[in-house]
């Protein structure tokens, strides 16, 4: 079987679930969602991820249409039905369907969709050689930026970030913001190691309080790594001896190139290639 894609509770194969053509997550991506992956078949960082689900929707005050316990069981449930194997899981919940009009209360009633497909693998040169990344300045992030820290349907701006970096022949963008601050890749939070110290931008730089990101920083801890989570700038990147990128898909994986440029010697360097093995390591203990 190829996944499945549960729509308010009716599952269907994933060729042929639909949403209609009203739903506001597709008028305006006025939406928010999670992306979980399993490890082993099962789940990982479930609860983190569905709370995380639960704050985004408060930020954009979308009422959950179901308890998160619920939500878990679906899961579950859908998990069961694809068997064993490795899943990406995508939930999302619109504001629901209405007639045309950015009016918050047009809409009926909060639609919950959960996709369920074959987890997408990234080849295995990115994680043993590392990836390059561009630099560039289109970020939804930013003082007074709306709305700070939810993960919601609305990608415009990561999607052309990436366009652009596609265009000159990266894996990912990495964004700077109007104020010159780096926030983040597309759908990656960014590390950099500096004499031996690591550092990451702020939640407060408008970042996505990436699940991924807090563990690495916990793996840091325990490995007595200084983390400091300041603002960053593009030539605190050029500068840095070593660059990554952690997610919940891409885990932690090396940047080497930096606009064309290489990261130190051009190699995934020795913290980032600890860090890989400790997330590898927290993802199989579970
Ligand atoms: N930033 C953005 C904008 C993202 O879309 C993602 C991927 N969800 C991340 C960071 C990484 O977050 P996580 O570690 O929770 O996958």
């Amino acid at each position: 079987m190829n996944g499945v894609i549960v729509v308010d509770g009716e599952v269907y194969p994933a060729e042929s679930a639909c949403v209609p053509a009203l739903d506001r997550g597709f008028l305006y991506g006025d939406s928010v969602y999670e992306v979980i992956r399993t490890y082993s078949g099962r789940p990982f960082a479930l609860r983190e991820h569905l709370d995380r689900l639960q704050r985004s929707a408060s930020l954009v005050m979308i009422d959950l249409p179901l308890p998160l316990d619920e939500l878990a069981s679906h899961i579950e449930g859908a998990l069961e039905e694809v068997g064993p194997g490795e899943w990406y899981m995508r939930v999302i919940v619109t504001r629901g369907c209405g007639p045309i009009g950015l009016d918050p209360d047009l809409a009926d009633k909060p639609r919950w969709v959960l996709i369920i497909l074959p987890l997408p693998v990234l080849p295995e040169a990115y994680r043993t050689e590392g990836v390059a990344v561009s630099m560039v300045a289109i970020s939804r992030a930013g003082q007074g930026a709306m709305p700070m820290g939810a993960k919601t349907g609305n990608y415009l701006t990561n999607i052309m970030a990436l366009k652009k970096a596609r265009g000159r022949g990266s894996f990912e963008a990495i964004q700077v913001d109007s104020s010159g601050q780096i926030s983040e890749g597309t759908t990656s939070n960014i590390f950099i190691v500096t004499s031996g110290e690591v550092h990451t931008p702020p939640i407060a730089a408008g970042i996505l309080d990436g699940i991924t990101r807090r563990k690495v920083i916990e793996l840091c801890e325990k490995a007595s790594l200084e983390v400091r989570q300041e603002h960053l700038r593009p030539l605190d990147i050029y500068a840095a001896d070593e660059v990554f990128l952690t997610g919940t898909l891409k885990e932690v994986l090396p940047v080497t190139t930096v606009d064309g440029k290489s990261v130190g010697d051009g190699l995934p360097g020795p913290i980032t290639i600890r860090l890989q093995k400790l997330y590898s390591e927290s993802t199989a203990a579970r």
